[in-house]
């Protein structure tokens, strides 16, 4: 398996992902996506939101706004619990998540279990620690020109809360047969104390979430349903191997507390075990949440049987930086190249989320017959398939390892003797065979 250097550095070197503000220095926890990395991300985003919303009848999509009325984390509980454990070395003034700086800890560790620990400080050696004190994660700004506490608002912390605001809405203008969903894909934002780990952890994320209201008769059904349905997707869309993905039934007393069922997956990374994306039975606590702070009814009239309910949540998660990540991670290869003393570094990303289906190229780019050919070639399949590139730089070994570098399944090479009988070469990207086909074919 990969190492996390060395994908860091072709995402880098082949215009994937570059650190936010690089021309600064960068700025912690930010990462911006380049060419290559924007088509890669849009790929996943479309196809995810083509197999959850457009190909069924049951899943609406929402796009709401990232500053919402403050009002919403009052009532989801953020304001109030949304913080990690924050700890200061008084020696060098770094300052650290404490559950992270031993093992066993979690996000409820008190000063008299940290002190028995004897952790000392991984800037400077010391062991001379603070308190340690809550920290809430979420970003504060103010709305409009007056900087007071009636000002404060919040860039969002997850994207779910925009679709509950949404409940009644959807529910009033579409009346929808329950079970029913609703999808947002949209940034979110987390003041993380130590952002590490590339894209696993930066302080801003883009999200993927679902809402599924379901009857609350019905919701273990309902879990086992898009349980088998997130597998699919994983597998059979994002090209992951189910090896390398965890079920991980998450614990009582790790759960949220209203929460009956939490399945994280748990994805095989480069540099260990990690969360891809989480599956949460919660309950109705988010929609009696609103009705608590809003003083509306959450309440939903089965059209069937007359029975009136607020509707239980099941909520699929998923942050798409780590799910590009893992699509990277089970993708990359480095293999030998038969017949020679040399390794590639290939790319075998599944075809529907490659940035470029196919890269065309003439053999050589000083015969001006050659390239007129192979750019009408070019040409026909752009207009066919839209992601085409154009290679004709160094020789054609080397545009194979860079088009390996970067995930094309299919080279195209326009040669002498497509000049005689209309064929061209394709090589193709995992088995590095050629053929000899027309291209129309194609
Ligand atoms: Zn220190």
């Amino acid at each position: 398996m990969a190492n996390l250097d060395s994908i860091v550095s072709l995402c880098k070197r082949r215009g994937f992902i570059f650190p936010g503000s690089d021309v600064y220095g960068g700025f912690a926890g930010t990462w911006d996506f380049g060419p290559l990395g924007v088509m890669l991300k849009k790929n996943i985003m479309d196809t995810w939101w083509n197999y959850w919303v457009e190909k069924r009848d049951d899943i609406y999509g929402v796009d709401a706004d990232i500053i919402m009325n403050p009002r919403t984390w009052l009532a989801s509980g953020h304001t109030e619990t949304f913080a990690d454990p924050l700890i200061e070395c008084k020696a060098c003034h770094g300052r650290f998540r404490a559950d992270k700086l031993a093992k066993g800890l979690n996000e409820s560790v008190t000063d008299a279990e940290f002190v028995r620990l004897h952790v000392k400080c991984p800037t400077c050696g010391q062991e001379a620690w603070g308190p340690i004190r809550m920290f809430n994660m979420m970003f504060k700004t103010h709305v409009g020109p007056v900087t007071d506490d009636s000002s404060a608002a919040y860039l969002r912390p997850e994207t779910a809360q925009g679709i509950f605001v949404n409940y009644k809405n959807i529910v009033d203008a579409f009346y929808p047969d329950i079970p029913f969903g609703i999808a947002q894909q949209g940034k979110a934002f987390r003041n993380e104390i130590s952002p590490r780990d590339f894209i696993l952890r930066d302080r801003e994320c883009t999200q993927m979430e679902i809402e599924y209201f379901v009857d609350p008769e019905a919701w273990e059904t309902e879990f086992e349903q898009l349980l088998k349905e997130t597998d699919d997707f994983l597998e059979n869309e994002m090209g992951l191997s189910l090896e390398k993905i965890n079920h991980l039934e998450v614990d009582a007393k790790d759960r949220a507390h209203y929460s009956k069922r939490t399945v994280d997956f748990m994805f095989d990374y480069p540099n260990g075990e990690e969360e891809l994306m989480g599956l949460a039975y919660r309950t109705d606590f988010d929609l009696k949440n609103i009705e608590h702070e809003s003083g509306k009814s959450m309440e939903y009239r089965d059209k069937n049987t007359g029975k009136t309910f607020v509707p239980h949540v099941i909520e699929p998660s998923i942050g798409v930086e780590r799910l590009v990540l893992a699509v990277l991670a089970d993708a990359y290869k480095e293999e030998p190249i038969d017949g020679k003393d040399e390794t590639r570094t290939v790319l075998k990303l599944p075809e529907n989320l490659a940035p470029y289906k196919f890269c065309v190229s003439p053999l050589l780019k000083n015969k001006p017959e050659l390239v007129e050919k192979a750019q009408e070639v070019y040409r026909m399949l752009k207009d066919k398939y839209t992601f085409v590139t154009w290679d004709d730089s160094g020789n054609i070994g080397k545009r194979y390892r860079k088009q390996d570098e970067i995930g094309t399944p299919k080279c195209i090479v326009i040669d002498f003797d497509t000049l005689e009988d209309g064929t061209v070469t394709v090589r193709d990207r995992d088995t590095a065979t050629q053929i000899r086909i027309k291209p129309e074919e194609l």
